[in-house]
């Protein structure tokens, strides 16, 4: 038989009907995440056509986008207080109830951020087809799923026919080899990989990253990386399941049991790439090489090590105007520029190891005056686990603003944002023009070297305080 990729072996368990030169093929999807911004038109559209939920069984919602993370509008009586949340919260409560979908309500201890909660209570298992109205659905890709952001009008197929229209994507190997440097982490080596292939290097293809490095990270760090696929252009990221998924998996409330637990794992091992299968594309990253990494322009691929100038590309426009919107200029060191906002959370980094990493740095020491350094624990689970583990009294007693779950500044939708002009050097995602707020000025990095900059109150190297 030939030797199938892991993807091929996935797309091909899932295909119902294949594609054509004509149409896409139809694919079954195992498992549809939904939260309150992409969903209320998805729902308008079923209500309108008289439709149901066709597997509310494999549906779940939670509320994360634009749900606030202070303690008094999600526990108080305060109500909340962004105008346009508090409509979408509305909806999605109602629309829950109607179509017969589980959602995780406000108050709810499984709610947070919708790629960490799926994770957390097993609901992301390898092999599956995974969806969401939201582009970092690539991070269930750790597990060796096919994972996908969708648009609203795709949220509203799947709801109807538990189905989604897709051509295939190609296959592109990231073979990662060599041991990560202390104070580098698995954000360091995304951003890294994203710089070395570029924001579109990924495009039509799915990233499979692979090699010692990757075999070597915790499940955490292999959903930081598959997370930010979608920042190559890739349509997923996948990371082959192995003894560390399992032993994540096991006994979280929606892993299988019993016996059904053993069949599982076995036809997840077999779900691996088969030596000497063929990949469209490929690319090869030394990890040992790699320095704490942080973006000095407007997308996730602008980025340098930290101690490094920022490149000279005067004649290159898309450059030029980056470093107009940032206020920096070609040549110039990323170390020591002043911070006004550090925010540690989102689906990349807002997880439990993410915040101990956040703590190594800011136990007995302060954040420097005149910074806000806010920390968003990515679901209420992470932010139990923070505060038994005494992490939230190091944040608290630095001087950080700890909050409850939500994507929060990820977005800047319920109302977390940063000032017009203002330096943030932040633990997610996206570092485009506006995203944490109009004019706000986004540096993507590490837990590690967010926290050096937030104690210090300039972009700083994390290491010497490690
Ligand atoms: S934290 Fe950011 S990227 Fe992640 S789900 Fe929320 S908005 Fe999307």
């Amino acid at each position: 038989m030939t030797a199938r990729t892991m993807f091929e072996k996935v797309w091909t368990a899932h295909e119902v009907v294949p594609e054509t030169s004509d149409t896409p093929a139809v694919l079954y999807i195992d498992l549809h995440l939904i939260h309150e911004v992409t969903s209320p038109q998805a729902f308008a559209m079923l209500g309108a056509s008289g439709l149901t939920v066709r597997r509310p069984d494999r549906t779940l919602a939670t509320l994360d986008h634009s749900t606030p993370t202070t303690s008094d509008q999600i526990f108080g009586k305060v109500p909340i207080r962004v105008d346009a949340a508090a409509k979408q919260v509305e909806k999605l409560e109602k629309n829950a109830a109607a179509f017969g979908v589980e959602l995780f309500g406000m108050r709810d201890a499984r709610r947070g951020i919708v790629h960490v909660i799926s994770p957390e209570l097993g609901a992301t298992q390898p092999g599956m087809t995974i969806v969401c109205g939201d582009s970092h659905t690539s991070t269930h890709g750790a597990f060796g799923a096919l994972a996908f952001g969708i648009g609203s009008t795709e949220v509203g197929h799947v709801f109807a026919t538990q189905c989604l229209l897709q051509r295939k994507p190609k296959t592109f190997a990231v073979n990662v080899e060599g041991r990560l440097a202390p104070g580098v982490t698995a954000k360091d080596l995304i951003l890294a990989i994203i710089g070395r292939i570029g924001v579109s290097g990924g495009t039509g293809y799915v990233l499979e990253y692979r090699g010692a490095t990757i075999e070597a990270l915790s499940m955490e760090e292999r959903m930081t990386i598959c997370n930010m696929s979608i920042e190559a252009g890739a349509r997923a990221g996948m990371i082959a399941p192995d003894d560390t998924t399992f032993a994540y998996l096991a006994g979280r409330p929606r892993a299988p049991k019993d016996s059904a637990w053993d069949t599982a794992v076995a036809s997840w091992r077999a779900l691996a790439s088969d030596p000497g299968a063929l990949f469209d594309a490929s690319v090869d990253i030394d990890a040992s090489a790699l320095e704490p990494m942080i973006t000095y322009g407007t997308n996730p691929g602008m980025v340098v090590a930290i101690n490094a100038a920022i490149p000279n590309k005067a004649d290159d426009p898309v450059d030029k105007k980056a470093l107009d919107y940032m206020g920096f200029h070609g040549g110039e060191s990323m170390l020591g520029k002043p911070v006004d906002v550090v925010f540690i959370g989102s689906c990349t980094n807002g997880r439990l190891e993410d915040l101990q990493a956040a703590a190594r740095i800011l136990r007995g020491r302060t954040v420097a005056k005149g910074v806000h350094l806010l920390i968003v624990p990515g679901s209420q689970q992470v932010k139990r686990e923070a505060e038994a583990a005494g992490l939230a009294d190091i944040f608290k007693a630095a001087g950080a603003d700890w909050r409850e779950s939500g994507c929060s500044m990820c977005l800047g939708m319920n109302g977390d944002t940063v000032g017009a002009g203002q330096y943030a050097v932040s633990t997610s995602n996206r570092n485009f023009e506006g995203r944490q707020g109009v004019g706000a000025r986004t540096l993507l990095a590490s837990p590690y070297t967010a926290a050096a900059s937030a104690v210090f109150g300039k972009i700083s190297d994390p290491r010497p305080l490690l």
